[in-house]
């Protein structure tokens, strides 16, 4: 949303906003928060008789990381079936107009081997169940992309889209990866993008860059750039931070910044394994970013209390198109705590942490509300 015939518009319209002694952005509340002015010049070229408003829902989960106590709990004697895992969590997931995973151990499929870590494989099945659990859209970008190889990558993608789930963050090819990954819900245009810190070492196979996207300032750049043209809404996934730390580091604030800056607008965090509190950044041009440091382990194996809990992010993005152009929102920052229940490496199941344990809820409620202290928890 950052162009120069953009800066022209928008001064345009606050000027005419003046004006006509109201001005588009009215001053933020600590829900609400005004946006930037869409970059969907469509609608100053044709004239809109009145004002519309159009809303959209979106929920984000953090890691789903299928260690082999979580997939041979999932075992049956034809394959595998994750549904009852998700079964209490399930309408918070299908509710959301657009749903958000960050899919950390390769959907690679058992025919080459289901794994567990350091070099994760996960069978197709966790896909039916994320398609089942209204799962639109996930991130293959992480530390774990590569653990497989080439051919992990290739099932993955080939999977996604049979499922008709969108994948970011890991490409078959350089025109794969330059095509900006986007969702239309409600008259609203979302962009998703994503990158990783790094691959545990790993290197990228010679000559094919866009196997994963790694965190470079300049590619960032220049992606929300082609991504703010084809959108209303540019949301960007970022596997970064250091692991178990409960709190962002200085790194991972600096990085956030810098996207935000740039254009992005929604900021979903994961790889720490544990929930860090979310918060609004705030940018030059006045507007304001909303970043999920870390959504925490939605699903995995991992045992310790804060490595259990993770949750559902929300948000609602407003759309406002009038005389005076088109105004984005972003509103409502919500989020509903998660734990993974299980017993002696059995009957693995996501249970919302309200229902399940209250003192937690109370404890957790009040670390997600460091930053944002609205935020609504449930
Ligand atoms: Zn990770």
């Amino acid at each position: 949303m950052k162009n120069k015939s953009l800066l022209i518009i928008s001064a345009f319209i606050l000027v005419i906003s003046f004006i006509s002694g109201s001005i588009i952005f009215s001053q933020p509340n600590k829900t609400e928060m005004a946006k930037r002015v869409s970059s969907n010049m469509s609608t100053l070229d044709k004239p809109i008789k009145k004002t519309e408003v159009s809303e959209v829902s979106l929920a984000a989960v953090g890691d789903l990381l299928i260690h082999k106590e979580v997939y041979n709990d999932a075992k049956t004697s034809s394959g595998y079936d994750f549904d009852p895992m998700f079964q209490e969590v399930s309408p918070h997931l299908s509710n959301a107009d657009i749903t958000f995973a960050n899919s950390e151990s390769i959907l690679g499929g058992s025919a080459i081997g289901v794994s567990t870590y350091p070099s994760f494989n996960t069978p197709f099945e966790l896909g039916d169940t994320l398609k089942t659990n209204g799962i639109d859209i996930v991130s293959m970008s992480n530390n774990h992309t590569l653990d497989r190889g080439v051919m992990a990558i290739e099932n993955a993608i080939n999977q996604w889209d049979l499922l008709g789930i969108k994948k970011v963050g890991s490409y078959l090819s350089s025109e794969g990866r330059d095509t900006i990954t986007t969702i239309r819900k409600n008259d609203i245009t979302f962009s998703f993008l994503a990158y990783t810190y790094g691959t545990n070492g790993i290197p990228t196979p010679d000559g094919k860059p866009y196997l994963v996207n790694r965190m470079d300032k300049d590619q960032i750049a220049s992606d929300i750039k082609r991504a703010s043209s084809k959108s209303d809404v540019v949301v960007m996934s970022l596997h970064f931070g250091k692991e178990y730390e409960r709190f962002p580091s200085d790194d991972q604030k600096e990085w956030a910044a810098y996207a935000s800056e740039q254009g992005a607008d929604i900021i979903l965090g994961h790889h720490p394994h544990v929930l860090q509190p979310p918060e609004w950044i705030q940018n030059s041009d006045g507007s304001q970013s909303l970043v999920f440091y870390s959504l925490g382990n939605f699903l995995s194996g991992q045992e310790e209390k804060y490595r259990r809990i993770g949750g559902i992010a929300g948000v609602t993005v407003q759309k406002v198109q009038g005389l005076r152009g088109t105004s984005i929102s972003i509103k409502e920052p919500r989020f509903k705590l998660t734990y993974v229940d299980f017993k002696n490496d059995q009957d693995f199941k996501i249970t919302p942490v309200k229902e399940f344990n209250e003192e937690m809820f109370q404890e957790l409620s009040k670390h997600m509300k460091t930053s944002i202290h609205d935020l609504s928890v449930n």
